[in-house]
């Protein structure tokens, strides 16, 4: 068997490979298997790649792309070793935006290795030239919109920037037209090759890719990222088009396609419009709302939200966000335990997108070891809010808003969720008045029925904890049930 051979028989076993591991990660129970496989796979594609590149390079060059390897392989199973879960999302958006550049340097290496040697003299040849400037351009477009997107992404999801919505005048029209003039400059490409066209369509592409994200607000955020993938997909599929390898053009129309499918169910989840989210926005007005607060809101301490909860006949925890960030899931699960042993039924229930990962919640709970069975999607659970004694709110925000169903002007308006309002008592744990993710106040923390527990979710929860004891119903401190109510 030749090397050549060989290496398209690696490439097939590891595009089989992606293909298992896709199928791995859509099941909890078979995602483990799944990493393995793509593991597998990505280790297999490097090898037979490189045994390839060494028959037609020198050993120089060998060493350096082995070394290059080496040194991203270690600045990665770092960062992964480091990584907080909450921080996830951010380092994908990173990890994205690496390949958009990729992208966009193969490119720009594509252009300039015909320009310097002529096509005659490279494996494109002069019949397809035409083709070879078209895939140039595309692959640029796709790789530089992806790379500044992800970008911007990352500096959202970290909180570098604000999460609300960009919204510059005309910008439907503005995204339009850097589109129509993406199409023009890649015909005028084609036709006349030359290198003020190339920085032409990196700017533009540069500028769209910024734009098209910045003006997404953070609720749309889940969607934007699965949407990134996506792109960071087909930016991989072109850049494999032009190096001509087969398995790169594979691996990027899967990592494509199925970042699309991902983000069409979301957006079918979040009742948004799949062409809205991935045109930026398109067709959405200024939202209004800010931060504001909306009247007078209510304030209790541990010992009272205990005394409610030790009275409660039923209890729903809707988990968000800031319980991840406080880590309060293990005291959550001794809560829930506790409750459970005086005859309070207790269950949880998760929105799809609560905290900043699809499944997040999920995670944390199963790692505090709350059984399955009581863990309900919204979906399983959102009729029994109105037959419940008390829900907690414990660092969730967006997820929990009432403006959502309410608020035809709010940006997160139409989004479904979690309807904790029409509990006999909700109490709100988090540490002060600020909105959520996407920026807007919440009209839930200013009803009769809410009270703020403030502080840190995972000490409010231990404090509730050391004030419901060990006895049976009803065992709190009595001096504890006046609730104070706070005027803003
Ligand atoms: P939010 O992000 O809306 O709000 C979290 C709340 O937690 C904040 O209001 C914050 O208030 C509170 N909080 C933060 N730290 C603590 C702490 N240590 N103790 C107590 N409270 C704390 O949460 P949700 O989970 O409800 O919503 C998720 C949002 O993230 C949605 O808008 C979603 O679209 C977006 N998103 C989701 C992704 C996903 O895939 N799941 C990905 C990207 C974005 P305070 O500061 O006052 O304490």
């Amino acid at each position: 068997m030749t090397s050549l051979t060989a290496s398209h028989a690696a490439d097939l076993v590891a595009a089989l490979l992606f293909i298992l591991s896709l199928a791995g990660l859509s099941q909890h129970h078979t995602s483990r298997a799944g990493v393995v496989y793509g593991i597998a796979g990505m280790v297999l594609a490097l090898v037979a790649t490189v045994v390839v590149a060494a028959q037609s390079i020198s050993a120089g060059a060998v060493t350096l792309i082995v070394l290059a390897m080496a040194l991203g392989a270690a600045i990665g199973l770092w960062r992964a070793r480091r990584v907080e879960m909450t921080q996830m999302p951010e380092l994908i958006a990173v990890l994205h935006s690496f390949v958009g550049l990729a992208a966009v340097l193969v490119g720009w290496n594509s252009y300039l290795e015909v320009e310097a040697h002529g096509a005659d003299q490279t494996r494109i040849g002069d019949d397809l030239l035409g083709i070879h400037h078209a895939e140039v351009f595309i692959g640029i477009f796709i790789g530089a919109v992806t790379f500044t997107g992800s970008i911007v992404a990352f500096l959202k999801l970290s909180a570098r920037i604000k999460s609300r919505p960009l919204m510059l005048p005309g910008k439907n029209a503005l995204n339009i037209g850097a589109l129509a003039a993406f199409v023009a400059l890649t015909v005028w490409f084609t036709i006349s090759p030359n290198l003020p066209l190339m920085i032409a369509v990196t700017v533009l592409a540069l500028a769209l890719g910024w734009h098209l994200v910045a003006s997404i607000g953070g609720g749309d955020m889940p969607v934007v990222v699965s949407m990134l993938n996506s792109y960071s997909g087909w930016a991989a599929a072109a850049a494999g088009f032009l190096l001509d390898n087969n398995l790169l053009i594979v691996t990027g129309a899967l990592v494509g396609s199925s970042g699309a499918y991902l983000s069409y169910i979301m957006c079918k989840a979040m009742n948004r419009s799949f062409f809205s989210v991935i045109a930026g926005g398109f067709g959405i007005e200024a939202p209004s709302g800010g931060d504001e607060e909306q009247g007078e809101h209510r304030e209790v301490r541990a010992a009272e939200a205990a005394e409610m909860l030790a009275q409660a006949r039923s209890v729903i925890i809707t988990p968000g966000y800031g319980m991840a960030v406080a880590q309060a899931q293990h005291p959550v699960a001794e809560l829930t335990r506790r409750l459970r042993e005086r005859g309070v039924e207790v269950r949880f229930g998760v929105h799809p997108v609560a905290g900043r990962l699809p499944g997040h919640m999920n995670v944390l709970l199963a790692e505090a070891k709350v059984p399955y069975d009581i863990v309900l999607e919204m979906d399983e659970i959102n009729d029994d809010f109105a037959d419940t004694s008390v829900v907690l709110v414990i660092g969730a925000n967006d997820t929990v808003n009432p403006a959502a169903t309410e608020d035809p002007a709010s940006p997160i308006a139409g989004m479904p969720v979690l309807r904790v309002w029409e509990a006999e008592q909700v109490i709100v744990f988090k540490r002060s008045m600020a909105s959520g993710y996407a920026g807007v106040q919440n009209p839930l923390f200013f009803r009769e029925n809410s009270s703020m527990l403030f502080g840190d979710a995972k000490q409010s929860v231990e404090d509730i904890l050391s004030a419901l004891g060990t006895g049976g119903r009803g065992d709190t401190d009595p001096s504890a049930r006046q609730a104070t109510v706070a005027s803003h």
